[in-house]
């Protein structure tokens, strides 16, 4: 039999030379049915074209121009990973453009959480990063939570307007889009060329019943996130898949403690209180002596203090100390992006430190919980 000569997806000629031109579909691909360039490919399974990341500075050239167009923006933000992922400076490139913070990830937090506490407290952040929000809505991709609620805010806010949707990675950007795609397009019935002009690799367009656009921009790699720091197969224990148990810690200051081999908190300073750790289950937490840490983590790491484990130990930039210096009457978390944070519950003021890999991004914020 004879095989095709174009693709039935968008009708362009099909060549198996250079993955790099239009028209490239591998040679397997032609025993799948129906016989699409890998473009159409992408499209239709959406997920592989999702996985594309790039630079901070990549993204604002790719962003650059939005503030000109008629869009609303989606920004999707990790709530464990609040502060690492949330795109400083968003609000120049987006220009008078309506901005809806999805933030997601919310089963993550205790199900006992205050959640009117834990919007104000987004929308202090979001007034602190100089961002202004048309909508905040808490949701949890994998739960299906909160999504009729942006899908509502969604249409209130779109009007005649193309709807970008901008995230770090590991965010949950393919889940929520995924759900939007369901939800505004047929795309799974047709693919036609007049559907799909402009499509880049980088950029995925995804077009709605009604003639605009759904456009995927990459999601953005920041360096400071454990999340991107931690070899692949660490990933599962840095970021946590079922609800946070916060575990306490009754300290006396000189006591330390592990978070595996990946990272370590110091009680310098103050009275003796508790703090709460609110990090992945999968990290076991080792209580020490802070005059015995460096002993200990020289001796034990990526065996007893794990991960990482022993052979992939070295991958990771060498511990830097930061040192904090918490108020009185306060309350405070030591945020430590990709990892969790800890809640500092006395009231009488402490001086705290941590150890992490160089680039870890670290910083005091008013509570979360
Ligand atoms: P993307 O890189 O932003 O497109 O994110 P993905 O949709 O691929 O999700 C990244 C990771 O986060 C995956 O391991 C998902 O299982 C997880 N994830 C996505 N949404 C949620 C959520 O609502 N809650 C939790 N706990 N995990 C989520």
């Amino acid at each position: 039999t004879q095989r095709p000569v174009k693709c039935s997806g968008c009708g362009i000629k099909l060549q198996t030379e250079d993955r790099e031109l239009p028209g490239f579909i591998p040679e397997s691909a032609f025993n799948r049915e129906p016989v699409i360039c890998q473009r159409c490919f992408r499209i239709k399974n959406y997920n592989e074209a999702s996985s594309v990341s790039v630079d901070q500075d990549e993204f604002l050239r790719l962003l650059s121009g939005v503030g000109e167009k008629n869009a609303l923006v989606i920004h999707i933000v990790d709530l464990f990973d609040f502060e690492g992922s949330l795109i400083s400076g968003l609000q120049r490139f987006v220009g008078n453009n309506p901005v809806i913070l999805a933030v997601n990830k919310s089963d993550l937090l205790p199900k006992v959480t205050n959640w009117n506490k834990v919007r104000n407290w987004v929308q202090q952040r979001c007034k602190e990063h100089g961002l202004r929000t048309a909508e905040i809505v808490l949701c949890s991709a994998k739960r299906n939570q909160g999504f009729d609620r942006l899908l509502e805010a969604v249409s209130e806010l779109r009007g005649q307007r193309d709807v970008y949707v901008v995230g770090a990675t590991n965010v949950g950007k393919s889940t929520l889009i995924n759900r939007l795609i369901s939800d505004y397009s047929d795309l799974d019935q047709e693919l036609t060329t007049s559907r799909y002009p402009g499509t880049t690799l980088d950029t995925v367009k995804i077009p709605l019943d009604d003639g605009h656009y759904i456009i995927d921009t990459p999601g953005i790699v920041y360096p400071w996130r454990y999340s991107e720091l931690v070899h692949r197969r660490d990933l599962d224990a840095v970021m946590p898949v079922n609800p946070l148990k916060p575990a306490v810690y009754q300290l006396n200051a000189g006591q330390s403690l592990f978070f595996g081999g990946l990272g370590r908190f110091d009680f310098v300073q103050g009275e003796r209180q508790s703090f709460t750790c609110f990090i992945s289950g999968m990290l076991k937490i080792h209580r020490t002596k802070l005059e015995r840490a460096d002993e200990l983590y020289a001796n034990h790491r990526g065996v007893m203090l794990s991960p990482p484990a022993a052979d992939i130990m070295d991958e990771l930039p060498q511990w830097q100390r930061h040192e904090f210096r918490i108020g009185r009457n306060s309350l405070s978390d030591l945020y430590i992006s990709g990892l969790g944070w800890i809640k500092i519950n006395g009231t009488e003021g402490a001086v705290v430190a941590v150890h992490v890999p160089r680039g870890v991004k670290v910083l005091t914020r008013p509570s979360l919980i």
